[in-house]
């Protein structure tokens, strides 16, 4: 099976690595006269006031530099989300770039010995390069750093001094010049759309990232876009650097620059040096800022060591120094006056005042862009500087942190994990395996059966042992998470401070994947997983067709492509013989072509179907559903639906303000889906700012009364209307349901779930709950609902769906007041006149990683059997 979503990935990636591994093709040495400076190509310096170099331009730059520079290599490694070209950019000496295979091979024994002998690590630290990644541009409107990119490449190509030669010949760095090409062209023309209006400035009223906005940085261990796939490639397979730094911009109101390492707490399981060589990078960038006489940087401070595993705070668990800069901002490109009473302190900053961490702070005034850049290329070069003049001490680190990570795994108490090929849906249990292997994950699969500690797998089980240097990662991604509650995660009066926004990344639990610790020694036939692990599935016609297991998630994939293609399918509403409640059955008619192309893209196995299934299914019909979208910087829970939505092959419709005040909506849709949004943000009304006065006429978005009249007349009229966590709240304020949000007025300290994963249990007799398992883990955030049912006379209308379970709630992550969830609903349906409110309290789709409670959302755009006790009492509106 060869999954439609991974094709276009695996054939950008072989394009991608045949260049990086050949010799780069060189030209004639140029001179550095011949090099155009970015002032003379763009016609401004980088960072000038109310001027952004636009993508196109700065690739057109970056080419020029590959062909004029014998220290740069430029390649196109693919196409992001939108079609632009995405670049990494090779430097280093030229001899260093005409060997660039062996500098991976020796970096690649020094980042995982082993089978590696001790001539063949010592001649990789005698010989090898330190290899150092820092990527720009990942979050477009924090405009500075994708025009610093551009300052950084020309300074690499022309500079002769002897900081600079040492640099070339000790290091090698890969630049991602801008890790989301889209946003700069997205925010450029925002910007210079507006320049020298009223709303010059003002942010754009669309997500810059597609799909997924400022959420960009929290894809690194799912990899869910293609723009996550390339920059993974560099950092956790083909290279594993030394280091590795991303460069942001913060708000405005506190230091200039934070700079490593990071402030308290961190994420323990790394090694330790991991942490100590932020620590001795950040000092030599502050002190380079000090000496330049670049004031306001600080370090250990402000950004906590554990925070989501985005780019920057996954690497130090692949044993790469994985770094962050956060330079204050400006108005996009626009200058920004600063008063001194705008300042103020942080996280380890109590006022803002100099201490050890910061002992110059900035004085107030105008801030501009260039002000951010030219700390930025001070924080680019300083710990090149660091790395080049002590090449032979940070390669010997390399190898230290990998076999120290081993022999730690070795001694664990979990030894490993082992993923059993037994699943809900195994299916999901490949994709994670994938992801793993993504990872650079070592993984390995039991070529027979075998049992431990009392349990028996099958042949086919899948082993990760926690004896490669990776085991950070692992820990993390597949075992069970406590964040810190203590002095550092607490304010002094005891409420507790928001982590980052994450307190768990378990990828098993939040995909539904069952994992099971194994300690002590292992007695498995292992053998190696190289390759992505992509089954077809396998056919096998009944008299009366087909039978597909709705457990699994990419059935629903199959269900929709089959009605695309005009199969006549209809859903178990009962069990029969060979099928399931929930199942989908597809007639025998279906065409041969379109089952094996199903079968091979999704893997889902069409079973035979011999009895006639009519008495306990019901035909399905295509839904037509809409999803609200607004402006004001687009709603990212809103993209990454769109983005679940097309991965599993769901038509929809995007509605803005417009189309529910159009009104007459249940003649143009059956389910109508509001992502986890603020009501005042949907609605525009009560908003808790004035931020709007900014924003252009056009783009200022809400629905006001009236569309929150037209929805309720939607569901009144038969329509389904579905809300995620938050935007609940505009159904129990505005349409009287008998249902309450038990946690809406509780303070942190009675009630806080993070990011959390926390125990469900499923009724799975409901069609909106077909197909789930009915012990589940539910993924809950800040904002998030959990629902009490109200005395009423019309409780009946009330289906408990899914409820927390009634002790330890808690799965990963953070609780707290876990009495104030237990046994009360996470998902609740509510008959509302014809129609229905599915209101799911946590968000069962975020950021496309809860695998494990996809079905909750896809049951709700699936069309449903008429319920017979409402149609026994007319079905009348109340
Ligand atoms: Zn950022």
């Amino acid at each position: 099976m060869m999954k439609r979503a991974l094709a276009p990935r695996v054939a950008a990636f072989a394009a991608y690595l045949a260049p990086a591994f050949a010799a780069p093709a060189f030209v004639a040495p140029a001179v550095a006269q011949d090099i155009p400076s970015p002032e003379s190509f763009f016609g401004h310096v980088m960072g000038a006031d109310r001027e952004l170099a636009r993508w196109d331009r700065l690739v057109a730059y970056y080419d020029t530099l590959d062909a004029l520079s014998e220290r740069i290599v430029v390649q196109h490694v693919g196409s992001s989300t939108l079609g632009n070209p995405f670049l990494v950019i090779f430097v280093s000496s030229p001899d260093n770039l005409a060997q660039l295979e062996r500098i991976r091979a020796w970096n690649a024994t020094l980042q995982d010995p082993r089978g590696h002998s001790g001539a063949e690590i010592q001649e990789a630290i005698a010989n090898g390069k330190v290899v150092f990644v820092q990527s720009y541009g990942l979050h477009s409107t924090e405009v500075a750093s994708s025009q610093t990119a551009a300052e950084v490449v020309y300074d690499f190509a022309t500079r002769t001094d002897g900081v600079m030669t040492q640099i070339l010949d000790n290091t090698l760095s890969i630049l991602i010049p801008n890790l989301n090409p889209d946003g700069n062209l997205i925010v450029t023309d925002w910007y210079d759309r507006w320049v020298g209006t009223e709303y010059e400035g003002s942010s754009p009223p669309e997500l810059y990232h597609h799909y997924i906005g400022h959420d960009n940085n929290r894809d690194a261990f799912m990899q869910n876009t293609v723009e996550s796939r390339y920059a993974a490639q560099v950092l956790f397979r083909d290279w594993v650097p030394q280091a590795f730094i991303d460069h942001h911009q913060m708000g405005a109101y506190t230091a200039r620059i934070y700079l490593p390492p990071y402030a308290e707490p961190i994420r323990p399981e790394a090694d330790p040096l991991v942490w100590r060589e932020m620590a001795w990078y950040g000092a030599h960038m502050a002190y380079k800022m000090d000496e330049a006489e670049l004031p306001g940087a600080i370090g250990s401070a402000i950004y906590s060591g554990w925070g989501h595993f985005g780019f920057h705070w996954i690497t130090p668990f692949h044993n790469i120094a994985g770094m962050l800069t956060e330079s204050a901002s400006a108005r996009l490109a626009t200058p920004l006056y600063v008063h001194p009473d705008q300042l103020r302190g942080s996280r380890q900053l109590p006022e803002y005042e100099a201490q050890t961490t910061f002992p110059s702070p900035w004085l107030g005034g105008w801030w501009r862009v260039r002000d951010i850049v030219e700390r930025q290329i001070v924080a680019t070069f300083a710990p090149l500087e660091m790395a080049a003049k002590n090449r032979e001490t940070v390669l010997r680190n390399a190898y230290n942190k990998a076999i120290r990570q081993i022999e730690r795994g070795h001694e664990a108490e979990v030894r490993a994990y082992v993923i059993p090929t037994v699943q809900h849906d195994p299916l999901t249990m490949r994709k994670m395996v994938n992801k793993l292997l993504d990872q650079g994950i070592s993984v390995d699969q039991a070529t027979f059966a075998f049992t431990h500690e009392g349990r028996v797998y099958e042949a086919g089980t899948y082993v990760v042992s926690m004896a490669q240097p990776k085991r950070g990662v692992i820990r993390w991604l597949l075992g069970r998470t406590f964040y810190p509650d203590n002095s550092y995660t607490r304010d002094p009066e005891g409420n507790p401070i928001a982590p980052y926004d994450m307190s768990t990344d378990n990828m098993a639990e939040f995909m539904g994947v069952r994992v099971d610790e194994a300690r002590g020694e292992m007695e498995a036939d292992l053998t190696p997983v190289y390759v992505v692990v992509d089954p077809s599935g396998t056919v096998s016609r009944g008299a009366n067709g087909y039978v597909l297991d709705s457990r699994l998630n990419d059935t629903f994939e199959a269900a929709n492509r089959l009605l695309a293609a005009g199969a006549s399918v209809r859903r178990a509403n009962g069990d029969g013989e060979g099928f399931r409640a929930g199942d989908f059955l597809v007639a025998p008619t279906v065409e041969a072509a379109v089952v094996s192309e199903i079968v091979e893209e999704t893997g889902v196995d069409f079973m035979p179907l011999e009895v006639d299934p009519t008495a306990s299914s019901y035909p399905l019909t295509p839904q037509r559903v809409a999803m609200y979208q607004r402006y004001y910087g687009g709603n990212m829970d809103e993209g990454w639906t769109r983005w679940l939505l097309e991965d599993f092959a769901f038509q929809y419709t995007s509605i803005m303000d417009a189309d529910i005040l159009a009104g007459e909506l249940n003649q143009r849709f059956d389910v109508i889906i509001l992502p986890a949004d603020s009501k005042a943000m949907m609605t525009g009304e009560d908003r808790d700012d004035d931020d709007m006065s900014d924003v252009p006429p056009e783009y200022r978005s809400g629905f006001g009364e009236a569309g929150v009249a037209a929805l309720e007349t939607f569901v009144e009229n038969g329509g389904t209307l579905v809300t995620f966590a938050q935007a609940g709240t505009l159904v129990l304020d505005e349409l009287d349901v008998p249902v309450r949000n038990a946690v809406a007025e509780l303070p942190g300290t009675e009630f806080w779930a993070p990011g959390s994963t926390l125990r469900i249990r499923v009724d799975g007799d409901d069609p909106f709950t077909y197909g789930m398992p009915s012990d589940a883990l539910a993924t809950f955030l800040a904002g998030g609902q959990v629902y009490e049912t109200l005395p009423s006379p019309e409780s009946e209308e009330v289906k408990r769906l899914v409820t927390y379970v009634d002790r330890d709630v808690l799965q990963s992550g953070w609780l707290l007041g876990e009495e104030a969830i237990a046994n009360r609903a996470a998902v609740v349906s509510v008959g509302r006149g014809s129609g229905t409110v599915l209101m799911i309290g946590f968000r069962p789709q975020h950021r496309a990683q809860t695998h494990g409670t996809f079905k909750l959302l896809f049951n709700a755009l699936i069309d449903r059997p008429d319920e017979p006790a409402r149609v026994a009492a007319g079905g009348a509106p109340r």
